[in-house]
């Protein structure tokens, strides 16, 4: 156990460097663990050229070590540390012009003896971003260093989108923690890679599909498989085999065409479980909440408006932990745009139970 600082910080920060991000950015310097708020969700920072910083986070968050990192960077002139440089095409120049700094991880061609190989995890290729939030940006630029960050939870439960969320998982295991309120996109960042001139979504987060499309409308987009039933031990991004983001309790995912039969054979399933003895819990969203009666109801955003449902998603699901709920229905999402990183997360935390009424 060891004491972890803590730094309340302003969203709305100036360009003067505060006393907590120096201090913050001092503790990655020599080495420690932080946790700081991005756009998507809060992420857990190591140095990256330092293999006993970074094995500081797979310590902390149990993390298994084949599972590799995204590092994050302040702006682009800092890649040519990290990468082959003459393996950067016009494609990928573009997507970092239109999406950096933003939700978008690019997965380029290593240089060899940039980082710390724990990062890769021995792969020969690194996932980079550069985030778009105000204190990360201070964070990375104070710190002058690439920083290895995956999300700041302990490995399989949901991502912090709160540092109340990362004090919960990780206090006394890290070094500090950086409280900059809620973070915006509630979805991890969209990872990609280019292959052959195509492009590969190897995991779907908070650039969409449809938004990679118009930035290169010629290039043909490959998405993740829909059920993803992970057979390969060595799928393209190595961290969609894991369990993830799961309630403690057993949950799955109804859905369907028919509204009111989805809501009819939920409140069934529900009452069921209710009779057998077990604390009940749904999850739905603003149109459908008045439908339904259990011991726990988490209205999760609105599907006229699909990101406040990313926003909303993790916390949600760490409430039904919080309340100790043993028996949750949640219902799916459409799958466009937003839709297919939100449904790719719930599969995952409903363990791929899924119910077609
Ligand atoms: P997290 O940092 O927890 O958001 O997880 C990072 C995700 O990006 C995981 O699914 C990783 O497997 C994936 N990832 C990171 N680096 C690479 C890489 N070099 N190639 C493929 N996937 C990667
Ligand atoms: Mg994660």
């Amino acid at each position: 156990m060891i004491v972890t600082r803590y730094w309340k910080v302003d969203q709305g920060i100036g360009t003067e460097i505060g006393m907590e991000l120096a201090e913050a950015a001092r503790l990655l310097q020599i080495g420690e663990t932080v946790a700081f708020p991005t756009e998507t969700v809060y992420g857990l920072g190591a140095d990256a050229t330092n293999t006993a910083a970074v094995e500081g986070i797979f310590t902390a968050k149990g993390r298994p070590s084949d599972n590799p990192l995204i590092v994050h960077i302040a702006d682009v002139e800092q890649l040519s540390s990290l990468i082959l440089s003459d393996c950067v095409t016009a494609d990928h120049r573009r997507l970092m012009e239109v999406f950096w700094p933003g939700p978008l991880t690019i997965v380029l061609p290593v240089k060899t003896g940039g980082i710390s190989s724990l990062v890769t995890a021995g792969l020969k290729t690194v996932g980079v971003r550069i985030p778009d939030h105000p204190v990360a940006l201070q964070l990375l630029r104070e710190a002058g260093l690439p920083i290895a960050a995956p999300s700041a939870n302990s490995s399989g439960r949901p991502s912090p989108t709160l540092a109340s969320h990362v004090k919960d998982d990780l206090n006394g295991r890290i070094g500090g923690i950086v409280d900059g309120g809620a973070t915006g996109v509630g979805v991890e960042s969209t990872v990609i890679e280019i292959a052959a001139g195509e492009l590969y979504i190897l995991r779907p987060g908070g650039i969409t599909s449809e938004q990679l499309q118009s930035a290169l409308p010629a290039v043909r987009i490959h998405e993740p498989e829909r059920e993803e039933v992970q057979d390969s031990d060595t799928p393209r991004a190595p961290g969609m085999k894991y369990t993830h983001y799961a309630p403690k309790g057993f949950m799955h995912i109804v859905q369907g065409e028919n509204t009111k039969a989805v809501a009819e054979w939920i409140q069934n399933d529900i009452n069921a479980a209710k009779i057998r003895g077990e604390s009940t819990g749904i999850l739905t969203f603003e149109e459908r909440a008045s439908r339904y009666h259990a011991d726990l109801v988490i209205v999760c955003g609105s599907l006229s408006q699909p990101e406040t449902i990313a926003q909303d998603l993790y916390a949600a699901l760490r409430q039904f932990d919080q309340r100790g709920i043993q028996y949750i229905a949640a219902e799916g999402c459409p799958e466009t745009g937003i839709g297919l990183a939100i449904m790719n997360r719930l599969r995952k935390a409903a363990g791929h139970r899924l119910v077609r009424v």
